[in-house]
């Protein structure tokens, strides 16, 4: 099996009908970066900076945090690379960062709520990105975005931090396109303001699924309320991919759910445009796709819509795609 997904490396990503999606793949750490190209992927739709910051005893510096992300944008080349900012805490922790403790920590202080209230921390970050930025095609992207003033603010720091660096002289690209994640159920519901600000947004299964059922996603005893074709995540999903291509934007997605093969019919027939996963996913997903027919699967979406269990909606999926 795995010598037949072999021919799929340097195929390309489409449909039945020639229908072009992207196939990318997520990274933890800039070494994970050669499976990525080993399994044929398109990109990198998350890169998870935390690594960076993680096991260690103090922050990263900028110099550091700059050669890593000069190493993956230039082996990835022209191919699109996705750096989501520092996304600390909930599961996350940093023991030099001295947080207080809290009741709820996945509803706390965490990820760009951090990051906007510790600017220093954050400059340091986008200093590097930025700099980074002229060795390939970069994309930043902010985690944990709950309200539109939060990606205004984080965007203005972004491009206030890009001109102190040009004033200083520095080369940094002009074509950084600055997206979101889509993981916080109320970014789901207002995707359609998001959509006229942000260049891309990409859907974070892993948490949206979470904060939508109120199901700590490490909990085993909730872990039943972990429900990715449950219509309830499907509509939101619907609701941000034609809130982007409303607004001319490109849709991802980089939660587990993107790799998953029931998934993966209903995702091709909703639009998404990037599906981002563990590399090791990557050709099967490219393999199920050049099977499928997105007008065809796309045809039965108003029905899964009116469906009300994610039991009856994996049934229904099976039965269309076998
Ligand atoms: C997600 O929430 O779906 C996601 C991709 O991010 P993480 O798993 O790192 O929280
Ligand atoms: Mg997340």
């Amino acid at each position: 099996e795995q010598q037949a997904l072999k021919a799929y490396v340097d195929e390309v990503s489409q449909d039945a009908d020639g229908h072009h999606v992207e196939l990318a793949g997520n990274i933890g750490r800039p070494d994970d970066l050669e499976i990525v190209l080993a399994n044929g992927g398109d990109g990198v739709g998350l890169f998870r900076t935390e690594f960076l910051y993680m096991d260690r005893s103090d922050f990263p510096t900028e110099e550091e945090q700059f050669q890593s992300y000069k190493t993956v944008l230039e082996k990835m080349g022209d191919k699109p690379t996705v750096v989501r900012t520092l996304d600390i805490g909930g599961d996350k922790e940093l023991p030099y960062l001295k947080l207080p403790h809290e009741m709820n920590p996945f509803l706390g202080y965490r990820a760009i709520r951090l990051c906007l209230d510790d600017r220093d921390l954050f400059r340091v970050q986008l200093r590097a990105l930025l700099r980074a930025s002229v060795f390939g095609n970069l994309k930043i992207m902010f985690p944990m975005i709950a309200t539109l003033d939060e990606f205004r603010e984080a965007k203005n720091f972004l491009l206030e931090v890009k001109e102190q660096l040009i004033s200083e002289g520095v080369d940094v690209s002009n074509s950084i396109e600055i997206g979101m994640m889509v993981e916080i159920p109320s970014a789901a519901v207002i995707a359609d303001l998001f959509a006229k600000e942000a260049d891309f947004m990409s859907i974070g299964t892993n948490d949206l699924i979470q904060y939508t059922f109120a199901a700590d996603r490490m909990n085993e005893k909730v872990s039943y309320l972990y429900q990715p074709y449950h219509p309830a995540i499907l509509r939101l999903v619907k609701n941000v991919i034609d809130a982007g291509h409303a607004n001319g934007k490109w849709v991802g997605m980089c939660g587990e759910m993107a790799g998953d093969p029931i998934a993966i019919p209903l995702l091709l027939a909703l639009g998404l445009d990037e599906f981002s996963m563990s590399a090791s996913s990557i050709l099967h997903a490219r393999k199920q796709i050049s099977t499928l027919s997105k007008a065809q699967l796309s045809s039965h979406i108003d029905h899964i819509l009116t469906l009300s269990t994610a039991q009856e909606v994996e049934a229904f999926v099976k039965q269309i795609t076998q």
